[in-house]
């Protein structure tokens, strides 16, 4: 039997959510995960979640993180042929980092900013279709959203929850030393 590519995003997408969740027993929980499917096998290419608090590093988003555990895992600079899914719309630099790797398709579950913004307080609105709208490459980059949002809102909500449990103050502290 052949399974709808809607279905097919959202069992994808719960398998994400799961996986996301478990960096909630981590030093760093994060509700933002990201990971990348071959379109035409179905195989799981690639899993992330961020880990900027871990690596002290503002430029490992989740889907950065799997876009180079993915090219690393291919030897390829392309992902063409590849489906990334994100628990949140991608911001600029992730949605870039989509198109410079030349994904099929991006498939998000929250919105930026009415969704993430409430508990992680976003650098920029730019949405990601106005990115892939101006790129330049033969065949652009689909994007599919909102696939299992409130699954994902109840994602951001829980991962509030287990913060504030820990006391962990909110990322980025952008001032201040992780040390
Ligand atoms: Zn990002």
């Amino acid at each position: 039997m052949v399974i709808p590519a809607d279905e097919r995003h959202a069992v994808r997408m719960r398998l994400l959510v799961d996986y996301t969740s478990q960096s909630f027993g981590s030093e760093h929980p994060s509700p933002f995960g990201s990971s990348i499917y071959d379109a035409t096998t179905g195989e799981v290419v690639a899993e992330a979640y961020d880990t900027v608090m871990r690596g002290c590093d503002p430029t490992s988003h989740a889907e950065v993180n799997a876009i180079r555990k993915a090219t690393t895992k291919r030897q390829r600079l392309s992902l063409r042929g590849c489906i990334l899914y994100s628990t949140c719309e991608p911001c600029p630099m992730c949605m870039s980092a989509c198109i410079w790797a030349e994904l099929d398709a991006v498939v998000y579950g929250a919105s930026t900013m009415e969704d993430a913004n409430r508990y992680w307080p976003q650098s920029s609105d730019m949405t990601p279709r106005e990115l892939s709208d101006r790129a330049r490459l033969a065949l652009s980059c689909e994007l599919i959203p909102h696939v299992e949002r409130g699954l994902c809102q109840q994602l951001f909500l829980h991962c509030d929850q287990v913060r504030a449990k820990r006391g962990l103050q909110l990322p980025p502290n952008r001032g201040q030393s992780l040390a």
